[in-house]
């Protein structure tokens, strides 16, 4: 197990005591509006354990990426959906280690909750400054992470804080954990990955990793035309990273070698500018036109993909990054036919945040999906084999 030795929530002896949970609150909003509440309703298993524990509950979170501190960043957008989910009024500090947070602290009871506003109004908490982390320890008796999405980061609220506090891991870490490591290390095979998105150069280690574990690989997204240059097509003004042609070829080398089926797209719809209402068609990856850019998989390779999932029906899929520029809808098209199909594959999915988790919500199809996973960023890291520095720091059981 990926986090055998670590204390888990139930390891601690919480009743009566101030617990700080570092939770992830960090959802979309659009215009004021919270447009996905996964990441609060996860972590409700946590919270109501620590309420019927009577322990006295410290939430904290980041939220956005604030510069300073200001009202559209404030936990304020979305501590009403906090106590919506939880069921129970929550307490939210003015700030997260300042005067206002000690007083609602000191008088805090059993079974109570307080929030402490966005952690990154604080410029000490990305820095993992020890400083910071030992006052927002000095709050609590314990540290619980539940912060699965925050968990590749070193910060003082993931990793700085364990250094003062007895820590453990909550429940919604544990299922990430868990499932995302099954899949990767003991799957049900065939094991079929989707990797999307912008950049091959986010996702080198990742591939280079996945390319020993899985059965077939389907490449998409920005990612690809880097890969079809690399065969000598021309790509027109599509995104490509000139400096990882060589990587492309070596990674097509190396899925040969070790005999994984490396799926890349044979057609596209192109688009003369990076924009929902752009002109746009479809030709085969051997014609982009010299004025046009790449924007999604075209329906031919849409069909190909969607075979490609049908056929590991039984085994695992993992996906991570949108297979096109899916927040324009005129290019979604790709992405959402092979959320489709793996939704109506019976298969462990797993689907790795993000853009693609965005369309499976929208789609309705989340029930259809054996976990979404909460973290991006951090459910690449666990592809890769890394460690998450998070869960590294918590106290060995
Ligand atoms: P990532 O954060 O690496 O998962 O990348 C997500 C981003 O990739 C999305 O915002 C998409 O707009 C972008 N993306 C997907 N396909 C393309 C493409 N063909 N050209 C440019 N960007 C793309």
């Amino acid at each position: 197990m990926y986090y055998a030795n670590k204390k888990t929530v139930e390891d601690l002896d919480v009743a009566g005591k101030r617990v700080l949970v570092r939770c992830d609150f960090n959802v979309p909003i659009v215009e004021g509006q919270i447009t996905d509440d996964l990441r609060i309703r996860e972590s409700l298993k946590t919270i109501k354990y620590l309420i019927q524990k009577n322990a006295k509950i410290i939430m904290c979170s980041h939220f956005g990426r604030p510069t300073k501190v200001a009202p559209e960043f404030s936990l304020a957008l979305v501590v009403k959906r906090v106590e919506k989910i939880i069921g129970c009024p929550v307490k939210l500090a003015k700030d997260s280690i300042g005067a206002d947070a000690k007083a609602l602290v000191e008088n805090i009871k059993e079974g109570e909750l307080v929030l402490l506003e966005n952690l990154r109004f604080q410029k000490e908490e990305t820095e993992n400054s020890p400083e910071f982390a030992k006052k927002l320890a000095s709050l609590a008796d314990f540290f619980v992470n539940d912060a699965f999405g925050a968990a590749h980061r070193a910060h003082a609220s993931t990793v700085g804080v364990c250094k003062f506090l007895p820590s453990a891991i909550g429940y919604l870490m544990q299922k990430e954990l868990d499932t995302i490591s099954q899949a990767i290390n003991s799957p049900k095979r065939p094991l079929v990955s989707i990797l999307g998105g912008a950049k091959v150069s986010d996702k080198i280690g990742v591939i280079h990793s996945l390319l020993n574990k899985v059965n077939t690989v389907i490449l998409g997204g920005g990612m690809a035309y880097t890969f079809a240059k690399a065969n000598g097509f021309e790509i027109g003004t599509s995104i490509c990273e000139e400096d990882k042609l060589d990587l492309a070829h070596d990674i097509m080398k190396q899925a040969q070698e070790k005999n994984v089926k490396l799926l890349l797209p044979t057609d596209y719809v192109v688009a003369t500018g990076f924009r929902n209402d752009a002109e746009f068609k479809t030709v085969p990856v051997s014609q982009i036109p010299p004025d046009y850019m790449g924007m999604d998989i075209g329906p031919q390779t849409a069909n190909t993909f969607s075979k490609a999932i049908r056929e590991s029906a039984g085994g695992t899929v993992i996906w991570n990054g949108p297979l096109g520029v899916c927040e324009f809808p005129n290019f979604a098209k790709g992405t959402k036919q092979l959320a489709q199909t793996i939704s109506e594959t019976d298969m462990i999915s797993i689907i790795g945040g993000g853009d693609a988790a965005a369309a499976v919500t929208q789609m309705n199809l989340s029930e259809k999906i054996t976990h979404i996973s909460t973290g991006g960023g951090s459910c690449l890291h666990l592809l890769e084999g890394m460690e998450l520095p998070a869960v590294a720091a918590i106290s060995i059981k």
